[in-house]
């Protein structure tokens, strides 16, 4: 079977509280980390802008704080590259000495297309990286931590876990089967919208199976389900174009053949 999954009402992001408020009710310790999770959302936002635009790296989303503002934000870039690290401290420039890092995915400490982020970010001065996740990858998997801490940077992992795995779930699904992660859900969508947190839309009709993306034109991308024999297949297809998130509504008709089994 396809992996589905249901489309549940999402709560909204939750907001840390008013830095002063928070200041004047508790201890430092809370206070500070109720500001981790609000910067973190800033950065989990980020992150969402470049679902399905980025392939074949995650989305993901960096802001760099510096004495209580922002003075860097990045994303992944279309393509995977450059990654949101080296955008954000390219913005930050001069006022990343001294600055937190709030980044989704851990940074990279291999040589890919591009330099390590690590090395960029300790170069830069910055004195305290914020992670919401360990990346899986081998040639990741807390090696950047490492590194980072070797160099004298605090690093903590954890704050907005939850929301930045969501926003990688697609990815790693495909990196793990080749195939995107399908939902089937209920949402009202304008004609030629994708919802957030997509990469794209697949509607079916008798005689073609129509697919919209982002940032390019919807096009018919398989005959329709009269002639499908074979969903596995299709879900294959769109995994090699680098899907890694598809909204299927569950009133359209390929739901149901989704749902039923993939072969017919
Ligand atoms: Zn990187």
């Amino acid at each position: 079977m396809p992996t589905l999954v249901h489309d549940d009402d999402r709560p909204a992001l939750r907001y840390g509280p008013n830095r002063d408020e928070a200041r004047a009710s508790k201890p430092p310790s809370a206070d500070r980390q109720n500001n981790d999770e609000c910067w973190m959302n800033e950065a989990i936002e980020l992150a969402r802008d470049m679902q399905g635009l980025v392939w074949p790296n995650p989305a993901v989303g960096c802001v760099i704080v510096n004495d209580g503002r922002i003075v860097g934000r990045g994303r992944t870039q279309y393509g995977g590259r450059p990654h949101a690290e080296r955008v954000a401290l390219n913005q930050a420039a001069g006022h990343a000495p001294g600055s937190t890092l709030y980044v989704t995915l851990e940074p990279c400490c291999h040589w890919g297309k591009t330099p390590p982020c690590v090395d960029a970010i300790i170069a830069a001065g910055v004195c305290r990286v914020v992670a919401s996740l360990q990346d899986p990858d081998p040639r990741v998997n807390g090696g950047g931590f490492r590194k980072l801490r070797q160099a004298g940077i605090k690093v903590e992992v954890g704050p907005g876990a939850e929301e930045a795995r969501e926003t990688m779930a697609g990815f790693f699904h495909r990196i793990a089967t080749g195939r995107p992660l399908v939902e089937i859900g209920e949402r009202a969508l304008a004609p030629s919208s994708i919802p957030r947190g997509f990469d794209a839309v697949v509607q079916s009709g008798e005689r073609k199976l129509w697919l919209l993306t982002r940032g390019r034109r919807g096009e018919t991308f398989a005959e329709g389900l009269e002639g499908l024999n074979d969903t596995f297949a299709l879900l294959d297809q769109l995994g090699t174009r680098g899907l890694t998130r598809v909204y299927v509504s569950s009133s359209d008709p390929f739901a149901e053949r989704l749902m039923t089994g993939a072969h017919a």
